[in-house]
Formats: structure tokens, sequence, C-alpha cells
């Protein structure tokens, strides 16, 4: 089986560029002195957490509870669920602990804490083992958690301490604001603040007399260019184990450690504008424009368009526009238009991988490092 039996569009995942990325971080966070527990939010794959565990304590971040409900079919058990819970989804919390999950839930409002404390309280926990949960803090991305120096913070502090079934168990916050940085100096401020605002609210935390085991941080810049970790426990970062093209532009990732492509076929050849069409269009690539945000060849338009066997980019050429299956690729010089027939495959490196990614059922996985030249294995990721 090679990439010409695969029907179009189809996701690539390169198993090669994976391992070396995830090896990578392991190593980096290793040198840290810090915990890491990646986020498997943007590659939902059970083999894929396999990979970035391995040499790691074992724990995972996931941003639904759907990925918490499919980890731990899968063999995982320590699990933090890093988005603000609502209880509304306590049953379904509750079911997954009752089956030995061992899932971390975050909050920053006093009124769900009150919540929890309230279903603790009225459902007995599971098998008496306390529901453990942390508090979410804003370093400065202004999108949920309390401010580290609020008097919100010893609040729900106070009210998850004390609640019976409950045990309070740190703090976590990200630094979603990294990704407006752009060079490492830039990044590793940013990486200071979320490490002072976190490592703030912890000391403020056990300063009050409650118990604060896990200062959690991190973001894949964040991670990359931190400096100092003195306070943290454990850092999350998730879309390092893929990479795109936002953050080839960031410097976080180089174009050939990119492990995701999306195989494309060349649909339709406009020879008077110097322009083709590819099968891939705004379903298989998303429509994300974050490489807007570079200057000039760092805007790749909806995708970088590279070679189907290498995975080289082709010089000059880009997805410009996409319609719903039609994507429409420009280039800066001539289009090479005998070297890209009607048919013709292509790998167009997206602009947001965790977008991407999502659309798709499974991954097709090479690994481009095994043997000569580009092959399948058989398993599917
Ligand atoms: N933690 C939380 C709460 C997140 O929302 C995210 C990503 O959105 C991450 C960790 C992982 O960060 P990154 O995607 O930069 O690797």
């Amino acid at each position: 089986m090679n990439l010409d039996q695969i029907d179009t569009p189809a996701l690539i995942l390169d198993k090669s560029r994976l391992a070396r990325n995830t090896a990578a971080m392991t190593a980096r966070v290793r040198d840290l002195g810090v915990d890491l527990r990646p986020h498997l939010k943007t590659a939902k794959s059970a083999d894929v957490a396999r990979l970035a565990l391995d040499g790691n304590f074992g724990g995972l971040a996931v941003a639904t509870l759907r990925e918490a409900e499919y980890f731990f079919d899968n063999g995982f058990s320590d699990m933090t669920y890093a988005a603000c819970i609502v209880p509304s989804k306590l049953n379904r919390v509750a079911a997954l602990c009752a089956k030995g999950a061992d899932l971390k839930l975050i909050t920053d409002n006093a009124g769900v804490a009150r919540a929890l404390s309230e279903y603790q309280a009225e459902s007995g926990g599971a098998d008496g083992r306390p529901l453990k949960v942390l508090i979410e803090i804003d370093c400065g991305e202004h999108r949920t958690g309390v401010l580290p120096d609020s008097p919100a913070l010893l609040d729900i502090a106070g009210i998850l301490d004390a609640a019976d079934g409950i045990a309070l168990e740190g703090v976590l916050t990200h630094a979603g604001h990294s990704y407006a940085c752009r060079t490492p100096d830039e990044m590793a401020a940013v990486a200071e603040e979320e490490r002072a605002a976190v490592v703030g609210a912890a000391d403020r935390i056990r300063a009050a007399g409650h118990p604060c085991p896990t200062v959690s941080a991190g973001s894949t810049p964040c991670v990359m260019f931190v400096r100092d970790v003195t306070g943290l426990s454990e850092v999350r970062p998730g879309v390092y184990m893929f990479g795109d093209m936002f953050h080839a532009g960031l410097g976080t990732r180089k174009i050939d450690e990119i492990a995701i492509t999306v195989l494309a076929s060349v649909i339709a050849h406009r020879e008077d504008d110097n322009q083709l069409y590819i099968d891939a269009g705004g379903l298989a690539l998303s429509k994300d424009r974050a490489t807007a945000a570079f200057e000039g060849d760092a805007d790749c338009g909806y995708g970088l368009v590279c070679d189907a066997a290498t995975a080289r980019p082709i010089p000059g050429l880009k997805v410009a526009s996409v319609h719903q299956e039609h994507g429409l690729v420009t280039s800066v010089g001539p289009m090479p238009f005998g070297d890209l027939p009607i048919g013709h495959r292509v790998r167009v490196m997206p602009n947001h991988v965790c977008m991407t990614v999502a659309a798709y059922d499974a991954y097709n996985v090479i690994e481009s490092e095994a043997g000569t030249g580009t092959h399948l294995v058989p398993s599917s990721t």
C-alpha cells in the first residue's frame, strides 16, 4: 500500500515525525525538572497518547468529557479535564470516576464549587474517593480563570477544601496569549508571567491553610521557551506533537517537523489564471487563517502545498482560498502544470492542526524514516 492507494482528501500522520516530536518534548520537560502531562485534545488518539506518555508519569489532559471517556476506555486513568466544569456534566463525571478514572476537574467559580460540594454530599462520591478539583487561574489570556490576586481565589479554595468528598488538588493555568508572541524572548516573557501567576496563586492558597499539591501550567510556546519553572509541578503542552504552519511561523516547530498533512489530488487546471484546484477545501483543511498574522511567505493562505512523497514544500505554492470541497492553489512564479497533472497528489500542511484533525475519523499513518521513501504501516492510529 502507498499514498497513491488512498482516496483523497485524507489525513496523513507521519509517525516518524510524531515520535521525534514527542521524544524531544519528553527530554525537554525532563531537563526542566517537572512532570509532562500532554494535552490530547488535538490528537484524540490512544496510540498517539502512548507515544506522548512514553518516559513520563502517565497523566494526560483532555478538553471534553468525550475525550476523557475515550481515553479511559483505552487504558488511561490519570486525566485532567482542562475546561471549566458545569454541574450538568457531573453525572457523567461520576460514572467515569465510579469505573476507576482518576479524573480531575477545574473551576473558576464559587457557585460551581458549591454545586460540586452539594453533588458530592448527595451522591456520596465514587467509592469514597474524593473528587479532585483544581482552581483555574487567569494568567493574562483573559479566557477563563480567576486572577491570582483576586478574593475569589480564596473563596473557591475555602469552599472546596471544606467540602466532604472533594480534594482541593491545586491550581491550573494556560497562557493562550503566548500565541500572540513573535519571538523566543516574548514567549519566554509570557511563560514567566504564566509561572508567576499560577505559583503566586498556589502560595496564597497555602498561606490560607489549604492544600495545593498540583501547580499546572503550559501551552506549547511557553514550554518550548520557558526559562524558569520554579514552583510548577507539571506542564501541559499538546500541539507540539503534530505542529502546523502557525507553529512554524512562531518558531516552535520547523516545517520538516510537522507530522500532519492532508493528502489531496489536483482536480482542475486554470492555465489562463496560473492557478489550479485540489480536492481539499474548507472541510478538509479547515478555514482557519491563523497564518494571516504573519508577513510574507509565513502567511500560507489555507495551507502550504508540498510534494506528496517527500512532504517538502513546492516553492511558491499555497492554498489561497477554499470552497467547501475545492482548494484554489496559487503560485508565486509560473505554475508547474507539467509536474502537477490532473490526478497528481500533493500534501498540504495545515495552518491550525487542531481544527484540521478534528474533521477526520482516522489517521492514515506513514513512517517517512523507515526504509526508503514513504510507505504506510498497516495500523491506523
Ligand atoms: N491546557 C489548556 C487548558 C489548553 O486549552 C490548551 C490548548 O488549548 C493546552 C493546555 C495545550 O496548549 P497548546 O495547544 O499550546 O499545546
